[in-house]
């Protein structure tokens, strides 16, 4: 029997929480953020799960974006980088693909390509990321070198913001980006999942949602994935292997990190690091045993964890554990550990074994 853990991805609800984000997005396309597999689900299971109704996409590689041409798919697909060398160039055409050109490297390569094919870019602004794009300074060259080169058809102005989950929020950098763009009379996208949710007036035409698609808050802190209308996409599960019960001053796991201050009853998850549980999740960090929660104990090992079971009875080997997902927001979870949904999702170990929960159509 293969190690009891595994990872499974539930296709309705993915297809639900894409909806739902479109239906947000208004009057404005909705372009699926897909990138780095689909945050970890599987670009084969977000084609499956909203594949048909996606207005576009939107990662990073080429490859992956090859993918989803090999399955049919003919919307449009955004290069988030753009491209990086001028032999990208070619399969950007062949694919038809929409890539960002971020900076001059880009202009350059297209400028010396001067390739035949209708190329449609996003042309990005930096807006105060200061992370990729033009600024004041050089996005009217840009866009003017842009527009003189005859392959190029459509070019839609974008910006990302880096605070529209915080209280900052988005008003400096659209102002930034509206000064630039606000006379030109083009689409643009702006949009991502925090924005959409929070500042829809801001949508643009162009959405690009990506962490609500897989049922995670943007900002935990201030609205649950529930309390939005999200549903959980990726639940991570395994079993209890075995159980110790230890005494006050007892130890658990590496470092002696936790130290018992009483009778305890010790579960041993199948579940660790090398699966993509965060290692810096602490003592107390939620986990769901036989439906109940209970938290883990000590520091989480390569490819076990312990938990609590001290008041549950009833749980002991092969009882189910759930580490996130039904019963249990991702969102708790990483916040335990100091860090994101993003992130635990896209960490997930390629030695998990991964279930398709299909749709029911
Ligand atoms: C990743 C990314 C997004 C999606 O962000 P979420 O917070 O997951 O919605 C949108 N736009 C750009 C440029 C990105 O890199």
């Amino acid at each position: 029997m293969p190690r009891p853990i595994r990872a499974s991805i539930n296709l309705e609800a993915l297809r639900h929480n894409y909806l739902f984000a479109k239906n947000r997005s208004g009057n404005a396309k909705a372009f699926a953020v897909v990138k780095a597999n689909a945050y970890g689900h599987g670009l084969e299971n977000a084609i499956a799960a909203f594949g048909d109704i996606a207005d576009g996409f939107a990662l990073l590689d080429i490859a992956e974006a090859r993918r989803l041409r090999e399955a049919g798919l003919q919307q449009p697909i955004a290069l988030l980088e753009g491209f990086f060398e001028p032999a990208d160039l070619a399969e950007v055409l062949e694919l038809g693909l929409t890539p960002a050109i971020h900076g001059e490297a880009q202009l350059k390569m297209l400028e010396r390509a001067r390739p035949q094919a209708p190329l449609d870019v996003l042309l990005k602004i930096n807006s105060g990321m200061n992370r990729l794009g033009f600024t004041a300074d050089n996005f009217g060259a840009a866009l003017a070198r842009l527009q003189s080169l005859p392959c190029v058809r459509f070019i839609t102005p974008m910006t990302h913001f880096a605070r529209a989950d915080d209280e900052v929020g988005i008003a400096g950098q659209l102002s930034v980006f509206r000064s630039l763009t606000g006379g030109l009379g083009m689409p643009v996208s702006l949009a991502n999942s925090a924005a959409l949710l929070r500042f829809p007036e801001a949508a643009g035409q162009i959405t690009r949602p990506g962490i609500i698609l897989y049922g995670g808050s943007p900002m935990p802190a201030q609205q649950t994935a529930e309390a939005i209308g999200l549903r959980p996409v990726m639940t991570l599960s395994s079993e209890i292997i075995g159980t110790q019960s230890i005494r006050a001053g007892d130890k658990v796991g590496y470092g002696g990190t936790f130290t018992a201050d009483g009778p305890m009853r010790i579960g041993t998850v199948a579940c660790g690091y090398a699966d993509g549980y965060p290692r810096h999740a602490p003592t107390g960090t939620p986990i769901l045993v036989g439906g109940r929660r209970t938290r883990v104990l000590g520091r989480v090992s390569m490819d076990m964890l312990a938990c609590d079971l001290t008041h549950l009875e009833e749980a002991g080997v092969g009882t189910p554990v759930t580490l996130w997902g039904d019963g249990l927001a991702a969102d708790e979870v990483a916040t335990a550990a100091g860090t994101i949904s993003y992130e635990l999702f896209c960490a997930l170990a390629p030695r998990v074994p991964v279930q398709v929960k299909g749709l029911s159509r």
